[in-house]
This record gives structure tokens, C-alpha cells and sequence, in this order.
């Protein structure tokens, strides 16, 4: 694992992250939940979802440069290897990412992928690139006035919105139309959030149960990251098996 997340200076994820830090503080993101807080950007089946994701490479990951839909197809499969008859944790490793149909929305890459953060609170230096933080708009700003009481929950706090929040609000507002449960939805909602759930930040904010949801991400996370000694083929088999398990989780088009 020690040859991923490899972040080196002057790469393209130093620019990708440099930006957003420049950009991203809590009234950005303020303004970012509340844009996509109506769904009604469009109406889609999960599945055109997934097959836009054919055309995503992302620009934040230094291990991936493969067309997202075959990083969606492969983190399933790892988790179907270990877990053969969890289903809705694998459509949860099929499924994490669709939050990035933000790109086809003409969102820029800041505000889509890459590692997430909680803004309105001091930052910490297990944020990537943690540097590039003092040039963000609220640095220094809420060191002593925090936003969040202590203990106040995962939940509460506001997280830089990118596809993790948005997916997670999509499934939360298309309840009736499928079978997925919280326990999943938050492992999409966080997967990002690596100075939580790596780096160990955060830790005062935590409230009951949230102990869980960090034992829960983190082991979603072992199959979220990609690794290019471990190639799994993506066969018509393969695809057919989730086409399948799609249409038992989900129905009809969802309101994005
Ligand atoms: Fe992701
Ligand atoms: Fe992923």
C-alpha cells in the first residue's frame, strides 16, 4: 500500500489541490450544498449514472488512469472476492463514485474529487498538501471560533462538497427508489474524508455511533484504492452479474 497516494510536489495533484485550497472554505462550500440541495439537475437511472462514468478519468488520484466505470467495476469485485454474498456492499463499491457526474454538470475538478476536509473548523495537517492551506480563504479564521461544539457528530459537520455529498444527498432524496441503507450511504458520504478517516483528525467532533462509520470506511476504503499489481478483468460476465444486482437495489430514474 505504500506505493499509493503517493503525493510528490509539481505533479498535477499539486496543482489540482493547491487550487482548491485557494477556493474552498466554508462559504464556497455553503454555496455548493445549496446549488445541489434541489435535484433538479436531471432524471437518471443509476445505471446511465455508471455508464457515464466510462468517460472519467480523475484528475485527483495520482494510482488511477483508467476510465472511472472500470475503477467502479473493480472495487466491487474486491469486495464480492471477500464478501461473496453482501450485495449491497458491493453495489456500495459499484456505485461510490456516480457522485461524479458533477463534471458532465460543468463543475470544475475542485469541486468534484479529490480529498475532502471539514471547513468552519481549524484545519489540520493531515489535509493533503496541508501547505497550500495558507492560502485558503478561512485560514486561521475559525481556529478559536470553531463552528461545531464538541462531540456534535459526523453528521453536523459541514465536509468541502464534492461526490461523496453529492451522491450521498441523491440516494437520501430518491429514498423510495431503492433498497440501500445508511450503513452504505456513509460509507459513500466519507470515503474522501482522509484526514478523518487516515489521517485521524476530527476525532473531538465524533458522536455516538460515528466509531462505527470510521471502522466502516476505512474498510471500504482497502477496496476503494486501486492497485495496478492487482488487475482485475472486467468481463461481459462480470457486468451482466451488477446489470442484475443493480435492478434488484434499484428502480427507475432518480432525481439528480
Ligand atoms: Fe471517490
Ligand atoms: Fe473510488
Amino acid at each position: 500500500m505504500s506505493d499509493l497516494r503517493n503525493y510528490k510536489i509539481d505533479t498535477p495533484q499539486y496543482k489540482f489541490y493547491k487550487e482548491m485550497h485557494e477556493k474552498v472554505g466554508l462559504e464556497y462550500t455553503m454555496n455548493m450544498r445549496k446549488k445541489y440541495s434541489k435535484y433538479d439537475k436531471c432524471k437518471m437511472s443509476i445505471k446511465k449514472a455508471l455508464s457515464m462514468m466510462d468517460d472519467f478519468i480523475d484528475p485527483s488520484d495520482p494510482d488511477l488512469d483508467v476510465p472511472n466505470s472500470i475503477h467502479a467495476y473493480q472495487t466491487a469485485e474486491r469486495i464480492r472476492k471477500k464478501y461473496p454474498e453482501d450485495k449491497e456492499l458491493q453495489i456500495a463499491g459499484l456505485i461510490h463514485d456516480l457522485g461524479k457526474v458533477l463534471f458532465s454538470y460543468g463543475e470544475p475538478s475542485y469541486c468534484v474529487v479529490g480529498d475532502t476536509y471539514v471547513v468552519g473548523c481549524k484545519y489540520p495537517d493531515t489535509i493533503v498538501y496541508y501547505e497550500t492551506m495558507k492560502d485558503n480563504p478561512d485560514y486561521n479564521k475559525y481556529d478559536d471560533k470553531c463552528i461545531y461544539k464538541e462531540k456534535c457528530g459526523l453528521e453536523n459537520l459541514i465536509i468541502t462538497f464534492g461526490h461523496d455529498e453529492y451522491l450521498y444527498g441523491v440516494l437520501k432524496y430518491n429514498n423510495n427508489l431503492h433498497k440501500m441503507t445508511d450503513r452504505t450511504l456513509n460509507m459513500i458520504r466519507y470515503h474522501s474524508l482522509y484526514p478523518w478517516h487516515t489521517g485521524g483528525s476530527y476525532d473531538d467532533f465524533m458522536g455516538a455511533g460515528d466509531e462505527h462509520i470510521l471502522k466502516d470506511v476505512l474498510e471500504f476504503n482497502s477496496f476503494d484504492l486501486y492497485s495496478k499489481e492487482d488487475p482485475i478483468e472486467i468481463t461481459q460476465s462480470v457486468k451482466d452479474y451488477y446489470d442484475k444486482l443493480l435492478d434488484e437495489y434499484f428502480q427507475g430514474e432518480m432525481e439528480w
